[in-house]
């Protein structure tokens, strides 16, 4: 079920006055599962004020009015809304004399307009105001043969509020059907956003019942949100678990986690099923694939340690890179990572070693090696994989897309 809020008043209109009052109602219909999807302010002028509750009751299933409803020329609700309904207007005697009774308590004469506030709409119930005398209205109706909540709510917050709390959430909460929220957040490695939407959109447009939201984080990974509501939780499940599905099989090996998990994580679940160990000698990155893979509880299973190799005498004393290899390709160099990952394996006796090698600017960049180019290797002894990237960004992207480079690289040589 959805909700439209329309507030009324002309001064609502003006830099000096604004709707604060329907945040505090957004707040409490969201706790009822109801979905705010339109709020609309209009001036106190009759046509406009019909024209946007028929709007109103063509798009939602609750309407709620506030404000319009004192007893001035330009209190204009509730003559608008039973227009826009087609219903009458029928004068309520116990109003009425509640509001005779309100003004003999203060030996004044009641002003003939103040009996508009007694006017209901056809069918509505009253609402009472202890703080005011405009009482609210509640109304189930059918508008175009659609089932539909009307509320008609006073526009000063310290009526309306206790009014909204103590009488409209219960009369809500009886006919808001229960429903359930299903949410699964799938993500995808190694893929900028716009070509991850590029081939997600053709699959989540069919499937308009789940809500689908593309998000980039920082440095190579892109999350896909998916959220639905539903009659029953089983329900909401099975729609969001057929679309992620689909995804699944669009993206294939570069969705790395179908339930949030982040890539460290997963990292850390392979390791762990294969039963391998993992050292990593870093430079570029400066310790950050290491600083990511300990981040996860439990990493001590897995991860053995290795070396921020940053100067070329430590990748040589630390990871055995021969100086004379460093002397000949560069320190950043296809070779360099591939002897990192293999001496850091050996070193630290791991079934998998790691090695990072690369500029992160914003200096030290050349015509043949610029700044953001970074060599990626893991070994695993047998075999020794090399990725050699361009990295837009500056100095903290670039760093972060290579730790993140590097994890799916030892993710995809353990599955
Ligand atoms: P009314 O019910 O139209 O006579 O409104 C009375 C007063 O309530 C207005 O002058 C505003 O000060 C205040 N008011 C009306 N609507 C709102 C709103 N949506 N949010 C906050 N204050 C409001
Ligand atoms: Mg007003």
């Amino acid at each position: 079920m959805n909700a439209e809020i329309i507030a009324i008043g002309s001064e609502l209109l003006t830099p000096f006055r604004q709707d604060t009052n329907s945040l505090h109602l957004t707040a409490k219909l969201n706790e009822l599962g109801v979905e705010v999807d339109f709020k609309t302010v209009v001036g106190d002028r009759k046509p406009d004020l019909v024209g946007a509750a028929r709007i109103a009751f063509s798009r939602a299933h609750i309407i709620i009015f506030m404000g319009g409803l004192g007893p001035t020329e330009d209190d204009l609700t509730r003559e608008a809304v039973a227009e826009a309904l087609g219903l009458e207007l029928k004068r309520d005697p116990e109003i009425g004399a509640a509001l005779f009774a309100f003004f003999a308590s203060r030996k004044v004469k009641m002003p003939e307009n103040n009996l508009r506030q007694a006017d209901v709409i056809a069918g509505a119930e009253v609402l009472k105001n202890p703080r005011g005398t405009a009482p609210g209205q509640f109304l189930e109706t059918q508008y175009e043969g659609r089932q539909r909540l009307i509320m008609l709510l006073p526009g000063p917050p310290r009526e309306i509020l206790p009014m909204f709390d103590q009488q409209c959430m219960e009369r809500l909460n009886a006919r808001v059907l229960a429903h359930h929220i299903a949410t699964r957040v799938l993500k995808i490695a190694m893929i900028g956003e716009s070509d991850a939407d590029r081939r997600a959109a053709p699959i989540y447009t069919q499937h308009t019942d789940v809500q689908t939201t593309i998000l980039a984080s920082t440095g190579g990974e892109v999350q896909l949100h998916l959220r639905t509501q539903a009659p029953t939780q089983e329900e909401a499940q099975e729609r969001v678990d057929s679309l992620a599905s689909l995804l699944e099989d669009e993206f294939d090996e570069a969705m790395f986690s179908t339930r949030g998990e982040s890539l460290e994580q997963i990292v850390g679940y392979y390791l762990q099923m294969r039963g391998a160990t993992l050292a990593a000698a870093e430079s570029c990155t400066g310790g950050m694939l290491s600083e990511r893979i300990t981040s996860v509880a439990g990493s001590s299973r897995y991860f053995l340690g290795g070396a921020v190799v940053y100067d070329n005498s430590l990748k040589t004393s630390m990871a055995d890179v021969p100086p004379l290899m460093i002397a000949e390709h560069g320190a950043v160099s296809r070779e360099v990572a591939t002897a990192l990952a293999e001496g850091i394996r050996k070193r630290c006796k791991a079934t998998l070693g790691v090695g990072i090698t690369g500029i992160a600017g914003p200096g030290g960049g050349t015509e043949q090696k610029p700044v953001g180019l970074v060599f990626h290797a893991v070994s695993d002894g047998t075999t020794t994989d090399v990725v050699e990237r361009r990295f837009p960004g500056d100095r903290d992207r670039v760093r972060h897309w290579a730790s993140q480079q590097a994890l799916d690289m030892i993710r995809r040589k353990l599955m």
